[in-house]
């Protein structure tokens, strides 16, 4: 019936352990919903995060917290935002997560749709040991964001950009958070406030569940 072509939807990526998610990472989607006009952000908890198993570099993993909790911390964080939803792709997927599986499931449930995957500086330094790297941006376009005691540098992929559309990997400054899940969780451990950094509703899973008490990380 209708001969009206379709119009791809914008769909940021935002990735992450979210363990808790706190308001870095709420920024940060907001911040570059705004800048690209994306038409969603959907977050995405890790499964099983690679990177935070430990083994390869010998140091012992610290227990990732279970799954369900992550995803349920980042429903309640995004609730309020109409923009902002979270996918379940990696938290069901056996395994360990790999970027670019999630990207790999994403593309698939929205063919036609464009995926802009959004990373803090940090993991975008780190971006050259992820497994299959350059298919990743076959994938999606990337947004790396600023973040705190990092730089913003993406120099290490002139080379292989140099052959890519120019809008491939987009870099934009946020408004500078310093707050990490690490940080968060060092404090629920020891008592101290996590009120502001994490949305009220996450303060509350938090303390309703007891996350954190015992020495993790
Ligand atoms: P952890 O301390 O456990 O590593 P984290 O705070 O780094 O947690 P992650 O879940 O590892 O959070 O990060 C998910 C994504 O969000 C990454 O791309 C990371 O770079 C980005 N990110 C996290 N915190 C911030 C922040 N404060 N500002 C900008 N980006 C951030
Ligand atoms: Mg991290």
């Amino acid at each position: 019936m209708s001969d009206v072509p379709y119009t791809p939807r914008r769909i940021g990526v935002m990735g992450g352990t979210f363990d808790p998610i706190h308001n870095g990472h709420l920024v940060a989607g907001s911040e570059v919903a705004h800048r690209f006009g994306l038409d969603e952000v959907i977050f995405v908890p890790t499964g099983r995060p690679w990177h935070k198993e430990g083994a390869a570099d010998g140091v012992v993993a610290r227990t990732v917290s279970p799954a369900e909790h992550r995803y349920l911390m980042t429903v309640i964080a995004t609730a309020s935002n109409p923009d902002f939803t979270v996918s379940r792709v990696d938290i069901d997927r056996t395994g360990v997560t790999y970027t670019v599986d999630t990207l790999g499931d994403l593309r698939r449930e929205y063919p036609d749709d464009q995926l802009f995957f959004i990373t803090g500086a940090d993991a975008l330094e780190s971006i050259l040991t992820w497994q299959n790297w350059e298919e990743l941006f076959e994938l999606a376009n990337f947004i790396g964001v600023s973040r705190p005691g990092y730089a913003l540098d993406a120099s290490h992929l002139d080379d292989y950009l140099a052959t890519k559309p120019a809008d491939a990997l987009q870099t934009m400054e946020i408004p500078a958070l310093a707050i990490s899940s690490t940080d968060c969780r060092a404090r629920a451990r020891e008592g101290r406030p996590v009120w502001y950094l994490v949305p009220d509703g996450v303060v509350q899973y938090i303390s309703k569940h007891g996350l954190y008490r015992k020495e993790t990380t």
